[in-house]
């Protein structure tokens, strides 16, 4: 299969094939599709089998649909959060997001614990469509007020089941209610613990599961 033939249109496709991805990994195969259908996605899957790429591309499709040029920051509100267990894997996938959106007018920033609060306050004031963020460095954020959730129409959560290991269900919980009920939840795990399931039966609507 091609990138093109999952839905995927050209501005995403070429800046994949400048990041040399010639052929969608097994579990982009079967998410793409789903996620771009509209759905809600329980998707197993370990670091390395192109899981980012799997949630982010049909993510960046469906948001492209109403991306502006406009320089207002109302015009830009937060309608994607990534939520990762730690800085290493924020940054990552930030990096990933930059090379995969180069050819949209879609802006992104990434939070994490260990910076100053300030250059990343600026970031969000100035608005941005895609919030990369750990779950504590997030809160923080929206403690101070620094970033309004009431737009977000796609929720990832990126190695929930690493997330849960670390403590953070209460938190993610927390963050879930924040967000608006109509939207799409992605969450990618390695494995499928009692936790995840009540999560998932408690905040995500009629979910699809992929294995691969
Ligand atoms: P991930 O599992 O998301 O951490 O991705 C693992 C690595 O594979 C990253 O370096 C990606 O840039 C790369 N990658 C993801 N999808 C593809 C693809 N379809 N073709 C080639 N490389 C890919």
């Amino acid at each position: 299969s091609t990138f093109s033939a999952l839905g995927l249109s050209q501005e995403i496709v070429s800046a994949l094939t400048e990041q040399g991805y010639e052929t969608p990994t097994p579990i982009q195969a079967a998410a793409i599709p789903k996620a771009l259908a509209g759905h809600d996605l329980l998707a197993a899957a370990q670091t390395g089998t192109g899981k980012t790429a799997a949630f982010m591309l049909p993510s960046l499709e469906r948001l492209k649909r109403y991306a502006t040029t406009s320089t207002s920051p109302a015009m830009h509100p937060v309608r994607m959060l990534v939520l990762t267990p730690t800085r290493e894997l924020a940054d990552q996938i930030d990096q990933n997001v930059q090379a995969y959106m180069k050819n949209l007018s879609l802006r992104h920033t990434v939070l994490f614990g260990g910076m100053n609060m300030e250059p990343q306050k600026q970031a969000l004031r100035a608005g941005c469509e895609i919030v990369v963020a750990t779950v504590g460095r997030l809160l923080d954020h929206v403690q101070q007020k620094n970033i309004q959730l009431n737009k977000v129409e796609i929720l990832v959560l990126d190695e929930a089941d690493r997330m849960l290991d670390m403590g953070f269900i209460d938190d993610i919980r927390k963050i879930m209610q924040m967000l608006p009920k109509q939207r799409q939840t992605l969450l990618f795990s390695a494995t499928f613990a009692p936790p995840i399931r009540r999560l998932a039966q408690d905040f995500m609507h009629q979910p699809e599961e992929i294995a691969v």
